[in-house]
């Protein structure tokens, strides 16, 4: 018996039909285990309500509250469920106030608690879908499924790194895959090892899915979302941007981490792990056929698609005395790794390094600090990192021509092609990069 992981993301869970769309899928591809995101929209206005409250604009707050309990509750009504499920709304929204109480009375929002609150998001969805699909598929026992009994991980609140031998045993001991039984799940939550809710980051639903996977041995992880697949660029952003159908988990690890949202970017890594196809689909045209991400894909085409990550902000670093420039290397990344930051693009001189990292990061007040005592630090905001990912990048020397044709009058701050071939980087303004994206697609995609 296969055993299939399917999950589906916000847009999916956004209404009553979106909802009875994913069932039917879910019904379709026989899934074991169905992993789902909280409704669109919701983990942002939970963002709000958490920093309201924390600074005490408890009118606004309470106004973001309503908004999301009405929501919630809307969409249980048209489900039918019994009272007993209604409970249990209830019980997420009582403790969705009592927070929200604490933050406003402590003026504090520590991490655990921000996590806390975030967890409802999915909390909610997964509540209201399960009775959307014990509905639709009535000859399956359709269990709800708390991910923070599984997903295991450790206690760096707001992006936790999953411990996945204890996921393995978890899924060994609560999962019953015999054909019968099906399990709604949550995506992006989990919990430490002292039961405190934890959250895999922004998007992580996609992980959570793949780290299932993997601890349930599936034979395939599905990702529904809202576009038909993964595609040679954002759709959204290029119209002409055209659905990739095979990619391989090297090349769509690439994507995924330098900017395409499509994918979180650990998904990939648990199901290289145990060689667990990925398959990317729209609920929305669930007909057509998608993206297969799998250890080899049979056209290696020398650029694949391309990707753009906003709001990077670019940190130069300059030793203060020449005399030590090795030791000076080292102990930079020795600082990127005690705060976990993870480094994109780098280009080194002899007194000098300059590292893209998501702006985000410079709110790290200590990271910062730490930078600062080992040589003069520079920074510059602003800017977009725009990666070409295809296949041995660092043979294709006629490329360069087209790329820089492409590029003529754009100011390129930086550079990054060779350490893997895979992908060939470089920084340009926030507000050139659509327009780069649109002329490099052009050039290298449509003009191929
Ligand atoms: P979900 O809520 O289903 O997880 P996301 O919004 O996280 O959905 O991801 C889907 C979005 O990713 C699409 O709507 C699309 O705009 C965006 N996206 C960015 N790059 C790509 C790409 N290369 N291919 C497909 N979608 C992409
Ligand atoms: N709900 C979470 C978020 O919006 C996780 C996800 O949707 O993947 O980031
Ligand atoms: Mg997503």
């Amino acid at each position: 018996m296969s055993i299939v992981v399917s999950k589906f993301g916000g847009t999916s869970m956004g209404n009553y039909e979106a909802m009875s769309r994913a069932a039917q899928i879910s019904m379709e591809r026989n899934s074991a285990i169905v992993c789902v995101s909280a409704t669109s929209g919701t983990t942002d206005k939970l963002i709000e309500i958490a920093k309201l409250a924390s600074t005490g604009a408890m009118s606004d707050c309470e106004k973001s509250v309503f908004t999301v309990k009405e929501r919630h509750t809307g969409l249980l009504h048209e489900t039918k469920a019994n009272s007993e499920v209604e409970g249990q709304l209830n019980n997420l929204y009582t403790e969705l106030d009592l927070l929200v109480q604490n933050l406003s009375l402590l003026k504090e929002l520590t991490p655990r608690a921000y996590d806390h609150i975030l967890s409802l998001g999915e909390r909610m969805s997964s509540l209201i879908f399960r009775q959307v699909l014990k509905s639709q598929w009535p000859s399956r026992e359709v269990h709800l499924l708390d991910a923070r009994s599984v997903i295991k991980t450790d206690s760096n609140f707001g992006k936790a790194t999953p411990i996945i031998d204890e996921i393995e045993k978890e899924c060994k001991s609560r999962l019953i895959l015999d054909g019968k039984n099906v399990y709604v799940t949550q995506g992006f939550i989990g919990s430490d090892l002292k039961g405190n809710t934890t959250v895999l980051g922004r998007g992580g639903s996609d992980y959570s899915a793949a780290l299932i996977a993997e601890g349930a041995h599936a034979d395939v992880c599905e990702i529904w979302t809202d576009v038909a697949g993964i595609a040679t660029t954002d759709p959204r952003v290029v119209k002409e941007a055209r659905i990739i159908n095979e990619l391989s988990y090297q090349e769509a690890a690439e994507m995924a981490q330098y900017g395409a949202k499509v994918l979180h970017p650990a998904t990939i890594a648990p199901a290289v792990r145990r060689g667990i196809p990925v398959f990317v689909g729209s609920t929305f045209e669930k007909e057509l056929p998608g993206t297969w991400i799998r250890s080899e894909a049979k056209e290696k085409p020398a650029i694949r698609a391309i990707t753009q990550r906003k709001a990077q902000a670019l940190l130069t670093i300059t030793t203060p005395s020449m005399f030590n420039a090795h030791g000076f290397m080292s102990e930079i990344f020795s600082i990127f790794g005690q705060h976990r930051i993870s480094v994109d693009c780098v280009t080194t001189s002899e007194i000098s390094v300059a590292v893209t990292v998501d702006k985000a990061t410079l709110e790290n007040e200590r990271f910062i600090k730490d930078l600062e005592s080992v040589g003069k630090l520079h920074i510059e905001s602003g800017y977009s990192l725009i990666s070409l990912i295809g296949n041995e990048l660092f043979n294709r020397s006629s490329m360069a021509k087209t790329i820089f044709s492409a590029l003529e009058d754009v100011n390129v701050r930086m550079m990054s092609l060779g350490a893997s071939s895979y992908n060939f980087n470089f920084l340009v303004k926030d507000e050139a990069g659509v327009s780069c994206i649109q002329r490099l697609h052009k050039a290298l995609i449509e003009n191929a």
